[in-house]
Formats: structure tokens, sequence, C-alpha cells
């Protein structure tokens, strides 16, 4: 099924920009996505007519408030194809991550306890497990920008309290075979963080059929709205995990002696919720889906095949990343420019794309560079997009040669 892109574009208000006078190229969606006018109306709809704090009035705004956040929770369970009480309400990947390592592994480690990721990882897929006390044991990258698997095997040892790992790599676009991984370290007994951030606007998910015991992701990389995301936690392991944050709504009882929790999720939501990007999200689950996310992913992939060919004959640049297996992420360098200056550069012709280490240093230094610049392909993205950064590339290999 091909798309109808321009049907498609005139729901995101924003496309309609002029920067610097030009057309607006947007390709920074691996950073964030643009919103369509269905969650743009959610999201004003709510304040409009149903304002409230949720879970703690019997008055009919906070009726309405509660009945529609918890609505979210069944349409965002229902799309990942899990149970509502397995999904966490979170600020978004980084924090379901903190969540993993404070509750679920803090507690198990012990000194010299290690977790295994790949070397593509973003920070907020590092830094939590170090903060936790856990050693972070890193899989080789290859030259393509794949994970060499047979690396990966020979880490996963004695001393692997958990493997994390990116479905799909926000600065390389590779999708790594996280089923296969699962299914080995569970093989071995290790259970394992699968970072969705930037998988669940590309590719349909069936989280129990992958089998991960835990997964992450943010709205704002699904067409909603930022602040806003989801852990998926088996309910074995959210049973047994202690609260990490204390506060409203996750404790039944209080009393200075001693408090006792609330049923999961709740366990782990304290305080007053985003209760709008939980409604956010699920109207822009419902979007996604009226697109179809077999069409999304169809459409993205002729863009990226129409791309890739036309950025690696421009002379000077180099593509990072040219994994069999992978979404459109187009990260590049040219000769004889900073990331930064090219950046700015294709931004005075209207093209937006992302510059710098894309929160995965130790992966820029497993290249030897410092910074890529990065475009990334959302849905409604076209091979217009793609001329329009190439023209602006031209430009930029001018003034830098
Ligand atoms: N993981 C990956 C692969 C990402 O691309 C990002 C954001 O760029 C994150 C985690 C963090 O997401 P957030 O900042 O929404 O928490």
């Amino acid at each position: 099924m091909t798309l109808d892109l321009a049907a498609i574009r005139a729901q995101f208000p924003i496309l309609a920009e002029k920067i610097h006078g030009k057309r607006l190229a947007y390709l920074d969606n691996a950073a964030t996505t643009q919103k369509p006018e269905s969650v743009l109306r959610a999201l004003d709809g709510y304040y409009r007519h149903a304002n409230s704090n949720v879970h703690r009035a019997v008055h009919e705004l906070a009726a309405r408030a509660t009945t529609q956040y918890e609505a979210a929770r069944d349409r965002i369970a229902a799309f990942l194809k899990v149970t509502r009480e397995e999904i966490v309400f979170t600020r978004g990947t980084t924090e379901g991550i903190n969540l993993v390592a404070r509750s679920f592994l803090q507690p198990r480690l012990q000194p010299g306890d290690e977790v295994l990721v790949s070397g593509m990882e973003h920070h907020s897929n590092i830094v939590p497990w170090q903060l936790a006390g856990a050693k972070v044991v890193a899989a080789r990258v290859t030259d393509e920008g794949e994970l060499d698997l047979d690396d990966w095997r020979a880490k996963l040892g004695p001393r692997t309290r958990l493997v994390a790992i990116v479905q799909v790599s926000n600065s390389l676009g590779t999708v790594n075979p996280v089923a296969e991984m699962i299914r080995e370290a569970h093989a071995r007994g290790v259970p394992v963080l699968v970072d969705g951030a930037q998988a669940v606007a590309h590719e349909a998910q069936d989280l129990r059929a992958l089998g991960a015991d835990f997964y992450a992701c943010s709205a704002h990389k699904a067409y909603g709205p930022t602040g806003f995301g989801v852990l998926f936690a088996r309910r074995e392991h959210l049973e047994a995990m202690p609260p990490w944050h204390g506060g409203g709504d996750m404790i039944r009882t209080v009393a200075f002696e001693a408090s006792t929790w609330n049923e999961v999720p709740y366990k782990f939501e304290a305080g007053t919720p985003d209760i709008a990007g939980a409604i956010g999200l699920a109207a822009a689950l419902d979007w996604i889906e009226s697109v179809g996310l077999d069409a999304i992913h169809a459409h993205e992939s002729a863009v990226l095949d129409y791309a890739t060919p036309r950025l690696a004959e421009i002379p000077g640049l180099r593509l990072i990343g040219t994994a069999r297996h992978k979404v459109g992420v187009l990260s590049f360098v040219m000769d004889g420019a900073h990331a930064h200056d090219l950046g700015s550069i294709l931004d005075q012709q209207g093209v937006a794309v992302r510059t710098g280490h894309h929160c995965t240093m130790p992966l820029m230094e497993r290249f030897g560079i410092p910074a890529t610049a990065r475009a990334s392909l959302a849905v409604y993205n076209g091979t217009d997009d793609i001329d329009q950064l190439v023209v602006a590339l031209h430009t930029a290999r001018r003034l830098f040669a």
C-alpha cells in the first residue's frame, strides 16, 4: 500500500512553517517527531473539558480525567500487546530505565556484577546502570554499525545480571536482533531490558511475543507529547520490585511508623502524573494505527532506499552506519566540515537535521569521530525532503571545499 503523503502532511500543521523563508524539510525525527492535529486536539480537549486531578475525587471533572487517563493505559497496553497492570507511566525512556536500575537491578547487585549492553547505546541505557553500581560491559559494533553477536555472546557471562539493549540505534538506524538475544539471555537465566525509544513509531511491537522483561519508550518519538513515556515490565517483576519514588498515589496506607504500597502499576507512579501526556500518547497511537505500521514502515524504507545512494555519491561525504537491517536514519560526516557548521548551513536551506554525538559518545569514539550530522525519517518525509537535503549538502560542500 502506498501512502497519501499530501494527506498525511496536511495533518501536521508545523510542516507548513517557513524556515528562513524556505520550505521546511524536517529530518530530525529521531530527536522528536512532530504532532498531528488529532494529538493536538486531544491535548487541547483534555484541558478544555476534563482537566482535574486523577484518582482522588468524586466530582464530574475528576471522573472524566480519571476515565480518560485510565483508558489511555488500556490503549497503550493494547498497542504493545500486554496487560494494563504491566504498563507503568513514566516521563520517558530515560525514566523507565532509571526505574529498572534503581528498583530491579540495584537490590540484586553484588560487587563486580555486570550489565551487558552494546556499543551503540544511548547514554540513558548506560549511565543508570553505572549509578546503580553495576559494571557496564559493552559488546562490539562492526564497521558497518551492526552488533557483533559473537562478541556479545562471549560477554554474556556468569557476572551478567541484566542484558540491556537498544532495539533501534538512534545514531545509526541499526535494528538489533532483540528477539534472538532475549532467547539466548533467558537460556542463561539473564533478564533483558529493551530500549524501544526509536522502534515504536517504525515497526509494530508485540511485547508478549518478544518476551522482554522490560521495555521502555517515549511518547514524543511516536507523534505524542514530550515528557511522557511508558515502561512495560512483566507483572512478576513489578510485584517483586520495591517502589522507587515515594509520595501520593503510590501508597495504600501511610503512618509515621511505616507505610504500605498500592497495587501495580500504581506502586511506581508517585505524585500527580502527566495526565494530558497519557491522553496525548493514546491519541498518537490511534493516529499511527489509522495509517498502519506496515504502511509506515514500507514508506520510510522506500525513502531510506532513495536517500542512501544519493547521499553516498556526494564527494567527501561518508555515511556512518550501513547495517543490512536498519530504519530511516542517515548519519554522516563531510570532509573538512564540522558537523555543527554543516547543520547550520543546512538549517539556512530549511533542512532540519541533528548534529553532535546524539547521546552516544562511546559510539562516536568507536568510529573515531566527535560528531555526525543525522537525518532521520518519519512517515511525513518524502523524496522531496531528501532532494532538498542533497541540494543543501552540495551547497555546504562548495562552501567547505
Ligand atoms: N534511547 C534512545 C535510543 C533514544 O534515541 C533516546 C532519545 O533520543 C532515549 C533513549 C531517551 O529518550 P527520552 O529522552 O525521551 O527519555
